[in-house]
């Protein structure tokens, strides 16, 4: 595979409100969050030039850097604003959108009061987040061996940089034995999420999905949730211990990057893609104003 390294490339990002050319979008070695992790992002889908939810990932944001004990220095409107004016100056159609929020370098050690907070906005093509050959007979998950943790550990809530540390441990462990991606369970040992995306199960003809209440409440999720009740579709919302997958016909996966993503096997169980997943990918296809293939 030949990478584009995402610090040599052309278009504009913005940063501290202005769009810059790319490959000067550059911070100092001494920046807080580089080194304490005090950052916090938000990743978005541009669908025929719009973004998909612009508000709802915006104020997610928000909120993220509040839990972070952040103000952002722009508001939701404004965000919204620089956000379309990245996409329109990179002249994307489908692809991503990568806000993200930081302490800068005004201060070093743990404290950061005087850290000024920076934002940036990037947008790029990404088309498929999993190999698209896979998403007929559903992608393969590992069962992961960090949790996530409790709410009373790490802020669970915040979209954080810091929470991904174990995401990376978890998706590379995964690729090195073959899988496509990790499924975590949370620190009580229930069901909770891949690396960068939601959960759902089908179990005799109704979806199942883990109360998020340690790992992120996706966008994605939610509306997949509405997609689901109206399609009249019962959704439960509960802990679900990893056994139940041995009474499961069908898993999806779901999320921004993800989309909706069948998922064929999670270690020792298998299933396949049936008609529930497929009802909601058509769903979310059209929502997206995707023409099916
Ligand atoms: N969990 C994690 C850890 C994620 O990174 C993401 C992607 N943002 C999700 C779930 C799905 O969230 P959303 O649907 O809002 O993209």
């Amino acid at each position: 595979m030949s990478l584009v390294p995402f610090d040599d490339r052309d278009g504009s990002i913005w940063l501290d409100g202005k769009l810059v050319p790319w490959r000067d979008a550059k911070l100092h070695v001494l920046t807080h969050a580089l080194h304490y992790g005090s950052a916090v992002f938000e990743g978005e889908r541009v669908y025929n030039g719009k973004v998909f939810k612009l508000f709802e990932h915006t104020e997610r944001l928000q909120k993220s850097a509040e839990i972070l004990g952040f103000k952002l220095p722009y508001s939701i409107a404004e965000i919204e604003r620089a956000t379309e004016e990245t996409v329109a100056a990179n002249n994307i159609v489908d692809g991503y959108v990568r806000p993200i929020a930081w302490r800068g370098s005004d201060e070093m050690g743990v404290g950061a009061h005087n850290c000024r907070i920076h934002l940036s906005i990037s947008t790029w093509v990404w088309p498929s987040y999993f190999p698209p050959e896979l998403r007929q007979k559903g992608i393969r998950l590992c069962i992961g061996k960090w949790k996530r943790p409790d709410p009373e550990t790490a802020p669970s809530h915040a979209k954080a940089a810091g929470l991904y540390m174990i995401g990376t441990l978890e998706k590379h462990a995964a690729e090195a034995q073959g899988y496509t991606d990790s499924l975590m369970l949370d620190w009580r040992g229930y069901i909770a999420e891949s690396t960068g995306a939601n959960i759902f199960l089908v179990i005799d003809g109704k979806l199942h999905t883990p109360i998020p209440d340690c790992f992120l409440d996706g966008i994605t999720r939610r509306t997949v949730i509405g997609m689901a009740r109206k399609h009249g579709f019962e959704v439960i919302e509960r802990h679900i211990p990893l056994e139940d997958l041995a009474k499961t016909q069908e898993v999806f996966l779901c999320g921004t990057a993800a989309e909706v993503t069948p998922v064929g096997e999670i270690g020792p169980y298998s299933f396949k893609p049936g008609a529930v997943t497929a009802a909601l990918i058509a769903d979310f296809d059209a929502m997206v104003g995707r023409v099916p293939a």
